[in-house]
């Protein structure tokens, strides 16, 4: 994992400057099409690194980075893509200032008072490499901060998304992160397993998997649909198929070598 910090110092949140004891990580995803750090991370003149950091990230024209007041979100961290298109974390406030991301759960309580949190940058949610990355990344930022803050990953409400923290009554209704681990076939089971394997240093087989045929992409589909008309390909239920880019990719070669029919 690659991880630079950039503090948005800034941000009202930041300056705000209350602290909280971290009980637990919240993984966010952006819900817009944009995959690049720029977008919300930018340097400021009196940000450490800054010329590396402006280099690192590209230079976001739009000026509507996070990194400025009168902004009522902040998170602690950002997945995406730098300048050069690979994908990196980038550190956007101390790990223990309490972050403006989680807002207020139908408990009264707020995730803000005990979750560090972090964005994932969303793309079209349809490129299953750029989702390998940014959710092996995520995996890897997460291992780092149980180990730090020395947090179990499968206690409990420990390592969870934004709509767990609404179900949990924590944090407002938004659907993130549930509108696109599903469609390459994780949910925050398979994100928690993926933690605890980073945490014991063992590689994870980055595999995607595809959900329904819907999710396949289409480059890919129509291969998949004759195997699955063919009986050659079932599934796991419900509908589901849970067929792996792997065999899709498999699939989709044989197609073209007239072996599917
Ligand atoms: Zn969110």
């Amino acid at each position: 994992m690659k991880l630079l910090q950039c503090i948005l110092t800034e941000n009202d949140c930041y300056q705000a400057g209350r602290t909280i004891r971290p009980k637990g990580v919240m993984v966010h995803s952006t819900g817009a099409n944009n995959p690049n750090l720029r977008r919300y991370v930018q340097p400021v003149p009196s940000t450490p690194n800054r010329e590396e950091l402006l280099s690192a990230l590209g230079t976001n024209p739009n000026a509507n980075h996070w990194n400025r007041p009168s902004l009522d979100v902040c998170v602690h961290g950002f997945i995406g893509r730098l300048a050069d298109g690979s994908v990196a974390a980038a550190q956007t406030l101390p790990w223990d200032r309490r972050g403006w991301h989680a807002g207020t759960g139908t408990s009264g309580k707020s995730a803000n008072d005990t979750y560090i949190s972090f964005e994932i940058c969303e793309d079209g949610l349809d490129d299953p490499d750029y989702f390998k990355q940014a959710y092996q990344t995520a995996v890897e930022l997460t291992a780092m901060l149980c180990r730090d803050y020395g947090l179990d990953p499968l206690a409990d409400g420990t390592v969870i998304c934004h709509q767990d923290g609404y179900r949990r009554g924590v944090a407002s209704n938004h659907g993130d992160i549930y509108n696109w681990f599903p469609r390459f076939g994780y949910d925050m089971n398979d994100f928690r397993a993926g933690v605890v394997r980073a945490m014991n240093g063992e590689e994870d087989d980055g595999m995607v998997y595809y959900k329904t045929l819907a999710d396949v992409p289409e480059y890919y589909r129509d291969a998949v649909a004759k195997a699955v008309d063919k009986g050659a390909l079932n599934g796991t239920g419900n509908g589901e198929l849970n067929v792996s880019e792997d065999l899709c990719r498999t699939l989709t070669v044989l197609d073209r070598l007239n072996q599917l029919g």
